[in-house]
């Protein structure tokens, strides 16, 4: 079929967060192509799109994809059911457990795939119709401590600057990503800033394909970050490498900083961290030598149960070293599913915040909401979605509507997630398949991807653009504004949106971040990054330029002292599990394990460990290892490799059968932002 002959719609990526733009072509069967855009301005543009975008399309006709709802029969199994019946047992399921519990006992988990339009909406749902602040997202599980740490030291828990300054910075100092394979087209920008002379400095406790392209790469033991960001900071100023102007004018707390950081001394950094002094001290310099540094981030740095002081220690040291307002200079933590910016944070289907990140304790705000949505609100921060399943052990929560998230392989110690959701009273999922987690549904609804719908995604460099709908709804599948709104309707509500145009008025007109961001504009300009106050406001590009969003202006300096993992490695467990992403696979398989070709790539699980720890237990390659920690146990592959050290192994987040979250440890949560600390669990490595 020739393109010009096919179905075509300029739309934005579904699958990780660099937000590549690209032209879709449908026959309205299905997508034949893939075309990176030629908007000239579009934010992130002239690179074309990695394996994912261009060829993940498979699933959207999987034979196993939901048209037609799901629910329960008598003997327990699932049967085909109309939307009617459905919607009808969801009403009654929830609200029954909200007349004999009240809107507290039920939580809501939103879902980063769907659009912005539609999370504003579940969080409306949640807390006008079902009467309940228990809602949140994937965030939680990944992100949720950069936006605490980063909002704490700054004002916004966002990325500072623009995809583009990757490309302007004369240093990048990377740290708990996999660049290439979770962010790859953005790691392709960095790997051309590098040829073109600047310096990168890649710390991680795996020796991954980016570090090739490093000044300097430092293998770090997990679960120290603070140390050695510390310790750089520490050198810095002890020499006197800081920026002493922007210092004085731009920050508060820099003496109690320099004294905290004082206990980092080259022997603790050594003994706990593994780094060598003489590599903290060539970073510092680097950094301090650099008039433009970029600090990149992503889950290595905050899935950890101290991830926010992980993330205010680097916010100290951009900040010490002047590199935040200006072109080429900044914090970016990469943000990984397509719309976890938007949909996770910014449109506030949190616990804590309503869109805009608006604290529902203040009376002013609540009361705003309260009257836009005609209900009343309690000031009470509801749970985190870490922590829904802990208060269901309590009977705390009764009943969850799961949006788009697969927490049955997604959540830390899955198997007491798997028993939480057993024992709930009541669980919707609404997804496109039947999904680990919807196998313990009462009602499960079929949704629509990225390609059937309309609406916008938020990248991770705050940018919001288009999502257009290329072709129509599978089956009897419907988009989850449509499906959220027929619901509230059945509960006793008045919603009639027509578009998803209109739902984003609505978040204009209440969300002042976004009081300048229409569809319509998003779609003549490209993109639009927040804040954008009003309809005159042209964006931003990079924040902090004249002020910090705090009440003086400046950067809060935060003091971070010595942390240690909740789980250290001993005579039992004596190995650190390390967890993470490879290119061919998106978190847990829903998309990516119905691509065909993607799967031929990287089929199965494996294990990363170390010659000398495989020697030691007699494994080699492809050899069945037994993995065990005090929360469970898998069988996986062997993958010999000196990519992780001695003390170390590695498995990815992607395959249920050998589920690695079986592994992690759902209680020890990072205290402001309970994030579980996927990044380390101590284990015992056996030959099977
Ligand atoms: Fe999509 Fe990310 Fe790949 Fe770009 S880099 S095509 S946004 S998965």
């Amino acid at each position: 079929k020739r393109l010009k002959d096919l179905n075509v719609a300029d739309t934005t990526c579904g699958y990780c967060a660099v937000g590549c733009r690209f032209d879709l072509y449908s026959d309205g069967e299905e997508i034949l192509a893939a075309r990176p855009t030629e908007e000239e301005d579009a934010p992130v543009n002239g690179i074309s799109t990695c394996v994912k975008g261009k060829f993940g399309y498979d699933f959207i006709n999987s034979d196993d994809r939901l048209t037609a709802p799901l629910v329960r029969d008598e003997t327990g199994e699932f049967r085909e059911a109309t939307w009617d019946e459905a919607l009808t047992r969801v009403a009654e399921g929830l609200g029954q457990i909200k007349e004999q519990h009240g809107g507290e006992a039920l939580s809501v988990i939103a879902s980063s795939k769907a659009t912005n339009e539609e999370n504003y909406l579940m969080g409306k749902f949640a807390r006008q119709v079902l009467g309940t602040n228990s809602i949140d997202n994937c965030n939680r599980l990944c992100h949720s401590s950069t936006v605490a740490g980063l909002a704490k030291t700054y004002g916004y828990g966002a990325a500072s600057i623009s995809t583009d300054d990757f490309e302007l910075a004369d240093c990048i100092l990377l740290t708990g990503s996999n660049t290439t394979e979770a962010h790859p087209v953005l790691a392709t920008r960095i790997k051309q800033n590098v040829r073109d002379g600047a310096d990168l400095l890649v710390f991680d406790p795996r020796e991954i394909q980016i570090a090739e392209y490093a000044t300097q790469y430092s293998q770090i033991n997990p679960g120290y970050d603070a140390v050695w960001i510390n310790a750089i900071t520490r050198h810095i100023l002890n020499n006197d490498l800081h920026d002493e102007e922007f210092v004085e004018e731009r920050t508060t707390g820099f003496e109690e900083i320099k004294e905290s950081v004082q206990e980092f001394t080259p022997d603790v950094v050594e003994d706990v961290t593994g780094i060598p002094h003489a590599e903290i001290v060539s970073a510092a310099e680097t950094i301090a030598e650099a008039d433009r540094c970029v600090f990149g981030w992503t889950l290595g740095l905050t899935e950890h149960s101290h991830g926010t002081e992980n993330v205010m220690a680097m916010a100290n040291l951009a900040a010490v070293t002047g590199n935040l307002g200006k072109p080429g200079a900044g914090v970016s933590p990469f943000r990984g599913q397509n719309n976890v910016q938007g949909g996770g944070g910014d449109m506030g289907p949190l616990p804590d915040n309503f869109p805009g990140y608006q604290d529902i304790a203040d009376d002013e705000i609540r009361a705003k909401f309260e009257d836009a949505w005609d209900c009343e609100i309690s000031p009470e921060y509801g749970y985190y979605t870490t922590q829904m399943f802990l208060a269901a052990d309590e009977d705390d929560i009764r009943g969850m509507y799961i949006i788009g998230e697969n927490s049955a392989l997604s959540e830390p110690g899955v198997n007491h997630a798997e028993a939480v959701l057993e024992d709930l009273e009541f669980l919707v999922v609404q997804d496109l398949f039947v999904n680990e987690t919807a196998q313990y549904a009462d009602v499960v609804l079929p949704a629509c991807s990225f390609v059937e719908k309309t609406g916008t995604f938020t990248n991770t460099d705050r940018t919001v653009q288009m999502v257009k709908q290329v072709m129509e709804p599978k089956g009897g599948s419907r988009p989850d504004w449509k499906i959220l709104q027929d619901l509230a309707n059945r509960m006793g509500r008045e919603w009639d949106y027509s578009s998803t145009a209109e739902i984003m008025r609505e978040v204009k007109s209440l969300t002042p971040i976004y009081g300048g961001i229409s569809q319509e504009r998003v779609d003549r300009e490209g993109g639009v990054q927040w804040p954008c106050w009003d309809d005159d406001h042209p964006g931003t590009v990079r924040l902090y330029e004249d002020e910090f969003n705090t009440d003086d202006g400046k950067a809060h300096l935060q003091a971070v002292g010595y942390s240690e993992p909740a789980e250290l490695p001993d005579e039992e467990y004596p190995f650190t599990l390390t967890t993470g992403r490879v290119l061919y696979q998106y978190h847990t398989g829903t998309m990516t394990h119905r691509e065909e070709g993607i799967m031929q790539y990287t089929p199965s699980d494996f294990i990363e460990i170390h010659p000398e720890t495989a020697v030691n237990h007699g494994i080699e390659s492809g050899d069945l290892v037994r993995v065990t920690s005090r929360r469970g146990e898998v069988v996986v592959p062997a993958q010999v490799t000196d990519r992780v050290g001695p003390k170390n192994v590695f498995i990815p987040i992607h395959f249920a059968e050998s589920a690695v979250n079986r592994l992690t440890d759902e209680e020890h949560l990072d205290p402001t932002a309970a994030t579980p600390e996927f990044k380390v669990s101590a284990v015992r490595v056996t030959p099977y």
